[in-house]
């Protein structure tokens, strides 16, 4: 039976990094150290515990952000992972949502690396209060001076060592403790684990200590007033004053505490969990956050208070081979019962309709093992088993106290590719096995293609679509084709028109009429479809005017060229008339569909390609051939930069010339250059209308 949890002994947090920083590696050293995973994964041999599914061990890149609980100091951490690859953003995107704190890690070599800046700005965008760990310090060219001025320099951050190493590269074997100010060296004692032996500062080092404990002392004391005031005073701050000081400093966001270690040698990391226990925010501690009511729309502050009516979000759904589907929900107010019933108020947009739900069971997950438990507290991240219609960033409520969490914000998808059951008899299974995968990943679309009844799916990128197919293949145990992957376009017009929309017949036994002039012009890239309304309510009444927006916003979903939606329009309604007796909503909506479709026709229609902002990492020998290669792809190169011998840049291609670019870019550094990609906008497509439709 699981006892009730105080917040005050729960740590939500996340560990984020570059990728190859060590993420993994720190998160399996955490379960290990905590008791968590008694045997050590090894990340290359492919074994690691929190890569749960088979081909993430395979690819050697954490896809799911599996959430583990493990303890520490009477604590519960509870470890949500965090991906780095671009292709799942939105995976790192709801994994912050959650977090109180995050452990951001970087390499004690390269110090902060191009991708380390972007998770850094995401974090920055969550105000999520971070310990920085610099990893990798037992290797040859690490320098833990450096890394941390990297952190100063292309971070803007107030970065500060509360730890010193002792030794350097593979002498590597302690910590200076500019708290408690002793050194701390890692013995391996008799039974082979490894202990600490705390002494006082060697003579050498301590001159440096001194300094840097007098720039932490003073990063500290300028945080708070009263403790400047002690600090002015007394020329120094008490332990108590400055554990406090600097705890409160870092939940602000001030301050970033620095950590050194080397978690593939097991170094570091129990001193990482103290600091983790120490600074971070408890979930009373971490800032309120809003909710609206789904009706009203009036905002309400969500306290962290079991004795508040319920709320959670649901922020991740997934299988775990033949388990049921387990959704991953953070508490945030009131108690949650295995067993009872909820109330899901539908998405955020309207789209869907409020329904109960059964928390059938409520899980607690270890990263080796899983129990069950009865009741979750505001704090709380548990997995609930028996969910029926929620989906991936839904909130969980009661009916009497109905609440809407804001939702995890979705991007679109640009990349599709048309897939085909091997038989009828795998078209159930495929169907099936579709609809829960878009369940847990809301970046995943399925559609049907218009004519030929195709199915089409869609996603972020290369690499998204080929695990979700290998997952559907393998796990699912679908037989099924795969076409060639294509780019989601859109169209929009580049003139602008005045044209005349008319309906005017007899079905059933009545006259329709409508009939409208609909002004088309192109709007700004981003603004999508913009409606106005310049004639009187006597010219057209309100109801056609809806009539009229509400067909306009159903006939953007397929635009006259090749049938992609249409963005970017500013439709004007500018005359038009109606029939006291015949009119109606129907006439209305098919007269404003005819207009504009005429209207597109005529006002220079194009198609658009996603642009994507790419970023290549690769050493200096071969930059002159990833350049010329951009360039061949039709890449329009707007930076380029130099940081630790590496070359990096920057260029804008359409995502038609990135097909098969991480292959090629490969081979053409023998495997050193990496890059990343992401949605930059749309513009307007090179090659002629039709080719590759
Ligand atoms: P992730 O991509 O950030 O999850 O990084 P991994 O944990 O997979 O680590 C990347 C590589 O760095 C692996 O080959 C690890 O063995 C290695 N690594 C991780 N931590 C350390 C460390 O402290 N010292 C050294 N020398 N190598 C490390």
């Amino acid at each position: 039976m699981h006892m009730r949890e105080p917040a005050e002994h729960i740590r939500n947090i996340g560990i984020v990094a570059h990728i190859d920083a060590g993420k993994t590696t720190v998160s399996e050293r955490i379960l290990y150290d905590t008791g968590t995973s008694y045997k050590i994964g090894e990340v290359d041999a492919g074994t690691a515990v929190m890569d749960w599914m088979l081909q993430e061990q395979e690819r050697g890149i954490t896809i799911t952000s599996a959430v583990t609980a493990c303890q520490w100091q009477n604590t519960t951490i509870n470890l949500i992972d965090t991906p780095g690859h671009v292709d799942f953003t939105i995976e790192v995107e709801r994994a912050l949502r959650v977090l109180d704190g995050a452990v951001v890690v970087f390499c004690g070599v390269a110090g902060v690396q191009p991708q380390s800046e972007k998770v850094w700005r995401q974090a920055d965008r969550y105000h999520l209060p971070r310990i920085i760990f610099i990893n990798k310090l037992d290797r040859v060219g690490a320098d833990f001076g450096k890394a941390v001025q990297s952190i100063h320099d292309k971070l803007q951050a107030p970065a500060i060592p509360i730890q010193l190493p002792l030794g350097r590269e593979s002498e590597f074997c302690g910590v200076i403790d500019l708290i408690a100010m002793q050194s701390v060296s890692w013995q391996i004692n008799a039974a082979g684990s490894v202990v600490e032996v705390a002494a006082p500062i060697p003579d050498e080092l301590r001159a440096d200590a001194e300094r840097h404990q007098e720039r932490l002392l003073e990063a500290v004391a300028e945080c708070d007033d009263t403790l400047l005031a002690r600090y002015l005073e007394a020329g120094t701050l008490a332990e108590a004053d400055l554990l406090d000081g600097l705890r409160r400093a870092v939940i602000a966001g001030k301050l970033f505490p620095v950590l050194c270690g080397a978690a593939l040698k097991n170094k570091g990391i129990p001193r990482l969990l103290d600091a983790i226990v120490a600074f971070f925010p408890t979930p009373i501690e971490a800032p309120p956050i809003i909710g609206i009511h789904p009706a009203t729309k009036a905002a309400q502050v969500v306290h962290c208070a079991s004795h508040d009516p319920l709320s959670a979000l649901v922020f991740k759904i997934m299988a775990h081979s033949d388990s049921p589907l387990i959704y991953y929900t953070r508490v945030y107010s009131g108690v949650l019962e295995s067993g009872s019933w909820v109330y899901n108020p539908g998405g955020a947009d309207g789209t869907r309709k409020g329904t109960p739900e059964r928390v059938l069971r409520m899980l607690r997950l270890h990263a080796d093992k899983v129990t069950q438990i009865e009741r979750a507290f505001p704090g709380d991240i548990v997995g609930l088993i028996g969910l029926k219609e929620t989906m991936t960033g839904d909130t969980l409520c009661q009916q009497h106290h109905p609440l809407l969490l804001a939702p995890i914000p979705v991007p679109e998808p640009v990349i599709f590719v048309a897939i085909e059951p091997r038989s009828q008899a795998d078209q159930k299974n495929l169907d099936e096995a579709l609809q829960q995968m878009m369940k847990e990943d809301p970046t995943f679309h399925v559609n049907k293609a218009g004519e030929t009844g195709q199915t089409i799916i869609s996603g972020m990128g290369e690499l998204h679509l080929d695990v979700l197919v290998e997952r559907l293949l393998r796990e699912k145990h679908v037989q099924a084709r795969i076409g060639n992957p294509q780019v989601a376009l859109k169209e929009t017009i580049t003139a602008a028109v005045t044209v005349e929309g008319k309906f005017d017949r007899q079905t059933g036994g009545r006259e329709h009429y409508g009939h409208v002039w609909l002004r088309l012009e192109p709007n700004a890239r981003g603004e999508g479809l913009t409606f106005l309304n310049a004639v009187s309510d006597a010219k057209i009444p309100r109801v056609y005017v809806k009539a009229v927006e509400k067909a306009l916003r159903t006939t953007i979903g397929s635009g006259v060229l090749a049938g992609y939606p249409v963005i970017d329009v500013k439709v004007t309604l500018v005359d038009g008339s109606f029939q006291e007796t015949n009119s109606s909503e129907l006439a209305f909506g098919i007269a404003a569909t005819k207009a504009f479709n005429d209207g597109c026709r005529q006002a220079a229609p194009v198609l658009l390609e996603p642009i994507m902002d790419v970023e290549v990492t690769t050493p200096k020998q071969y930059t002159g051939g990833v350049v010329e290669d951009l360039n061949a792809r039709k890449g329009k190169i707007f930076s380029m930069a130099t940081q630790e011998g590496a070359d990096l840049i920057r260029a804008y291609l359409p995502l038609s010339k990135m097909f098969g670019y991480a292959t090629d870019l490969r081979s053409l550094s023998q495997g050193r250059a990496t890059f990343t990609m992401e949605l930059a906008h749309y513009g307007e497509r090179a090659q002629s209308p039709t080719d590759g439709i």
